[in-house]
C-alpha cells in the first residue's frame, strides 16, 4: 500500500465515476504502478509537478506517495472532484484541484518553475498539449521534464528516427528541444476499462537550448506541411509555404527532389531559418 486511502475501484465505486469514453476515460488502478510512474519522472522533493487528467487520483496519489512538493491537478470531468478533495485532504498544502480544460487552464499562476509534468491523457489532448509544451517562443521552458503515457504508436513517433514510418513532425518537435524516451510499455490489461492498443511512458526532458536555432513557429509550420503530404517531394509539399520554396530548401542543402521522412532535424531547422531570412 502507498497510503491508507481506499483502494481505487473503491474510490470509482463510492463516487460513481464509471468510465467515459467521450472523456477518454481509462483508469489506472494498481497504485504500485502509478507510483513506479511516479518515479519515472524523476526525483520530485524539490518540484512542483502538473499534472493534467487525474481521474479518479491513481497517479495523483503516486506522485503525492514519492514526495512531490506540491501537485496541480487539472481535471475536466466534475464527477472526479470528491474523491480528488479526499486525496487533498490526506496531503494538506500539496495538491491544488481546477475542474477545467487543460487546453484553456493558464497554470503559470499555480507553479513554481521549472516544475515536472506529468499526465495519462487520451490520444487528442496528449498530442495537441505536448505540441503545446515543445513549441514556447522563448527556451528553456517552465518545465524541465514530460512523463507522458500514450498509445505506444505514437510513443514510438515522438521518439521515432529519420527514414523509419514513425518518423514526422512529433519527433522533430519533441527532439529539437528534448531528450525523449521510451521508459515503461504497458499492455492493455493495466487499464480499467483495457483500451485496445498498448500504451508507453514518454520521459522527455527539456534540453537547455534547442539543437540547432529556428523559429518553433515556423519550424512547426515547415514540418507540418512537409509530413502532410509526406510521399511527395519537398518542393510540391512545401510550395503552400513559400513561392520560392525551391531556393529555400537549397539554401538548407536539402534537395527539392527528396520526401520530408529523409530530412533530419539540422535541415529541417536550416529550412525554417532561410524562410525567416
Ligand atoms: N490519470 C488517471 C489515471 O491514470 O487513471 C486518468 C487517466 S484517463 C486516460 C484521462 C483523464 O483525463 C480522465 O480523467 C479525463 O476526464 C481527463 N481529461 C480528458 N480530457 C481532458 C482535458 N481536456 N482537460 C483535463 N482533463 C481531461
Amino acid at each position: 500500500m502507498i497510503d491508507d486511502l481506499p483502494p481505487l475501484r473503491e474510490v470509482i465505486e463510492t463516487h460513481g465515476i464509471a468510465a467515459k469514453k467521450a472523456l477518454g476515460q481509462n483508469f489506472l488502478l494498481d497504485l504500485n504502478l502509478t507510483a513506479k510512474i511516479a518515479r519515472l519522472a524523476g526525483d520530485l522533493t524539490e518540484t512542483d509537478v502538473l499534472e493534467i487528467g487525474p481521474g479518479p487520483g491513481g497517479l495523483t496519489r503516486g506522485l503525492l506517495a514519492e514526495n512531490a512538493r506540491r501537485v496541480l491537478a487539472i481535471e475536466k470531468d466534475p464527477r472526479c472532484l470528491p474523491a480528488l478533495e479526499q486525496i487533498a485532504s490526506r496531503y494538506p498544502n500539496r495538491l491544488a484541484i481546477i475542474n477545467g480544460d487543460a487546453l484553456e487552464v493558464d497554470v503559470s499562476a499555480h507553479l513554481t518553475p521549472p516544475y515536472k509534468i506529468a499526465a495519462n491523457l487520451p490520444y487528442n489532448v496528449g498530442t495537441e498539449l505536448l505540441v503545446r509544451w515543445l513549441t514556447p517562443a522563448v527556451w528553456p521552458p517552465q518545465w524541465s521534464s514530460l512523463t507522458l503515457m500514450f498509445q505506444r504508436e505514437v510513443a514510438q513517433r515522438i521518439t521515432a528516427a529519420p527514414g523509419s514510418k514513425a518518423y514526422g513532425r512529433l519527433a522533430l518537435l519533441a527532439q529539437w528541444r528534448s531528450e525523449p524516451r521510451i521508459v515503461l510499455d504497458l499492455p492493455p490489461e493495466a487499464f480499467s476499462p483495457a483500451p485496445k492498443v498498448s500504451s508507453a511512458v514518454v520521459h522527455l526532458k527539456a534540453l537547455p537550448a534547442p539543437r540547432f536555432p529556428a523559429d518553433p513557429g515556423t519550424l512547426n509550420r515547415v514540418v507540418a506541411a512537409a509530413f502532410n503530404q509526406r510521399r511527395k517531394m519537398l518542393r510540391s509539399a512545401l510550395k503552400s509555404v513559400s513561392p520560392m520554396i525551391e531556393d529555400h530548401l537549397i539554401a538548407a542543402g536539402i534537395k527539392p527532389t527528396e520526401r520530408a521522412e529523409q530530412v533530419g532535424l539540422e535541415a529541417f531547422c536550416a529550412l525554417a531559418r532561410s524562410l525567416d531570412s
